[in-house]
């Protein structure tokens, strides 16, 4: 492909754009959609709720999925909640203030179009919800409880303890296992999708692995949708799932699908710090507890003492100093890189002064520790199994970490990528978050789609675009399938000495000093140097045991991990040529003298979207953002 494709934004005023939209797309009758086969790659909530809803309009649905069942897709570690502009008789909330938010939230570097229609949907998707049977929390009347949440002033959050995403993703399985009781999803478990086949450049279907038998299998379809989530374990250590990977929309971009923003990558303030450096996996501690919870650091540098040894007065809430209208609920990447820099300048606390406090004493004296638990329960236990420390009689220590990509693969306002044919839903998109995720807005943004956007958009791109069926037998299809086994025989031919997740490891530290919570120039032009390097060695060095029949662990690591290595160039890349400061992408060279983030709009106002070149340096295309109902304004949470 060359260029960027029409963004299909709708013309005229947003308020009604989407509704607009949807009543001029083209219908399929339900009899033919019997006929018409749909694949669908993932299913945590956006891969789960978009083929339940696909599966009930009437297609034929296959789901493919690496995980040995739906419900173990990383939507299941969501904890704190689900935005939506719903709890109007609290505090006020609209759908304008939820579209604002968001929109500001993310630097305005997201589509307003996206934000809108994602504000107007939120409510519907609670509805949807409850209907299933979701056990969202409740007030004492019965009426839909909600919290806070970073980044906003009104309490929007709606949530089930901190279990919200396996609660949201009981729903969508049991939505979708029913389709599948009726014969309409075809659920195809432990299925790892290594490339994805396009025929006269349409998609058409993938190439998987079955992770058991090391099978290779030629699925096909009218179309694709990827809804495999988000790459923030090219860092190595995140809160993601361990298995969590990009290669599904790794392999669609390099055959020419364009990849957005992709160093727009979220560092969440919260998790439990790294313990040792065997470690493979870090916790979150929800933002929920932002609601409670209190940010300090001693106000001495190398203050020993332990925290509740240091008086009040000796206390620096530095949230609620520095950020005094929205206090410990300032936004993730603001939190993040104060907590950082304070780490940075000596004042951190715990091992190697890489933590800061997060206290929820004085709630759970004026609460109690009863109401506390009932909130936070199973966070506190987590925390406590984890650290050894109970944090209801000490503060918990916490530290940033890699948590969540708003970069992905670019997609239109139909959610269609640039690849005719392929859809891409959830984390795996790049969509309404701009350079910053609001927190609780990822759950809402992938049942968004799944329940909600591609249902139509699917449906109009079927209803214009017949075309004869691809068999297995196809020339693409065997191309694909042979290219595939080429790769893993390689892979396993290697003859190096050298595990895996040693390289992994180490790509990890190279991704966050240079491409971390803040970036510099010079920073990642060595990144980038390191990075080329190291993959050539990987190549060279790797030892990728046993074989390609059955099941091999190595090898599947071995192939996320190659897929890595070109993302985390792609990453550098983008961050190089960004030259401002915008939501989470905070380059040091462009930063107030208070140390916020400074965005240049007559540059940058735009999407960069990537285009791969076979053995050349790619080449970013950038979608310019317009502005109508909200004009980019200074993001100031003071
Ligand atoms: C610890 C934690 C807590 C969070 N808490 C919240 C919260 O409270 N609120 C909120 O809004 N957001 C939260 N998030 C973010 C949110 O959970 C995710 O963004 C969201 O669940 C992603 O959903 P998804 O459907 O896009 O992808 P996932 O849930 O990651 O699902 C991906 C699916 O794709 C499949 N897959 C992936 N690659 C392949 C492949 N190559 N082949 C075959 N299958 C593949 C997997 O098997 C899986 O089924 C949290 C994230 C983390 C890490």
């Amino acid at each position: 492909m060359s260029g960027l494709p029409d963004p299909r934004i709708p013309a005229g005023p947003i308020a009604d754009a989407w509704q607009r939209t949807k009543e001029g797309l083209p219908l399929i009758s339900p009899l033919r959609k019997g006929q018409i086969d749909v694949l669908v790659v993932g299913t945590g909530l956006a891969g789960a709720s978009a083929a339940a809803t696909l599966a009930q309009q009437g297609y034929r649905v296959t789901v493919l999925s690496f995980h040995d069942s739906p419900r173990r897709a990383h939507s299941v570690a969501a904890q704190g909640g689900i935005n939506a502009a719903r709890s109007v008789a609290v505090d006020g909330d609209s759908v304008s203030r939820l579209f604002t938010d968001t929109l500001k939230g993310g630097d305005f570097r997201a589509r307003e179009s996206g934000c809108q229609r994602l504000a107007e949907i939120s409510s519907g998707i609670i509805d949807q919800c409850v209907a299933q049977g979701v056990p969202f929390a409740r007030e004492y009347g019965g009426s839909l409880a909600t919290r806070s949440f970073g980044g906003a002033l009104v309490s929007r959050t709606f949530y089930a303890r901190g279990q919200t995403g396996q609660q949201l993703l009981y729903g969508a399985y049991q939505a979708l296992m029913r389709q599948v009781e009726l014969g309409r999803v075809r659920l195809l478990t432990r299925r790892d999708v290594l490339e994805l086949i396009t025929v006269d450049g349409v998609a058409r279907g993938v190439v998987a692995r079955h992770l058991l038998s090391g099978a290779l299998e030629i699925h096909t379809a009218r179309t694709v949708l990827l809804c495999t989530g988000g790459y923030s374990n090219v860092y190595f250590l995140s809160t993601n799932a361990l298995k969590s990977n990009a290669s599904a929309i790794w392999r669609a971009h390099r055959k020419g699908a364009l990849f957005a923003n992709p160093c727009f990558t979220q560092i969440h303030p919260t998790c439990i710090p790294s313990g040792d450096a065997f470690q493979s996996k870090l916790t979150l501690m929800s933002e929920s507890l932002r609601n409670d919870g209190r940010i300090w650091l001693p106000l001495e540098t190398g203050d020993q003492r332990s925290a509740e040894d240091i008086p009040e007065q000796e206390r620096d809430y530095f949230l609620e100093r520095l950020y005094p209208s929205y206090g410990n609920m300032a936004p993730r990447d603001v939190a993040s890189r104060r907590a950082r820099e304070l780490c940075n300048a000596g004042r951190g606390v715990g091992p190697g002064g890489l933590s800061v406090f997060l206290d929820l004493t004085d709630a759970i004296k004026t609460e109690g520790r009863e109401a506390i638990a009932a909130r936070y329960g199973n966070l506190m236990k987590m925390y406590e199994r984890i650290s050894g420390d109970d944090p209801y009689r000490k503060p918990m220590r916490i530290y940033p970490a890699p948590h969540y990509t708003m970069g992905g693969l670019w997609v239109d306002y139909q959610l269609m990528s640039s690849i005719p044919g392929l859809f891409v839903l959830g984390e795996a998109n790049y969509s309404e978050h701009g350079a910053n995720r609001l927190g609780a807005s990822a759950l809402m943004q992938g049942l968004a789609d799944g329940y909600f956007i591609a249902p139509s958009t699917v449906t109009a791109w079927l209803a214009g675009n017949a075309a004869p069926d691809v068999t297995p037998d196809h020339s693409a299809c065997r191309e694909a399938l042979e290219s595939t086994l080429r790769r893993i025989e390689t892979m396993l031919g290697s003859g190096g000495t050298t595990p895996v997740d040693s390289f992994h490891r180490e790509l990890g530290a190279v991704m966050i000093d240079s491409c971390g919570i803040s970036r510099d120039a010079e920073g990642l032009r060595d990144g980038l140097s390191q990075v080329e390097a190291l993959e050539k060695r990987f190549h060279g060095e790797v030892r990728v045991p046993g074989e390609a029949a059955g099941p091999n662990a190595e090898l599947e690591k071995a192939l996320r991990v190659s897929d890595f290595f070109g993302l985390a160039q792609l990453m550098l890349r983008d961050a190089l040529a960004r030259e401002e400061s915008c939501g989470a992408h905070f380059r040091e060279e462009h930063q107030s003298p208070e140390g916020e983030a400074r965005r240049d709009d007559v540059n940058f106002a735009h999407i960069a979207a990537w285009e791969h070149q076979d053995g050349a340096e790619p080449i970013r295309h950038s979608e310019t953002l317009q502005f109508t109902a909200l004009q980019p304004s200074t993001r100031s949470y003071r």
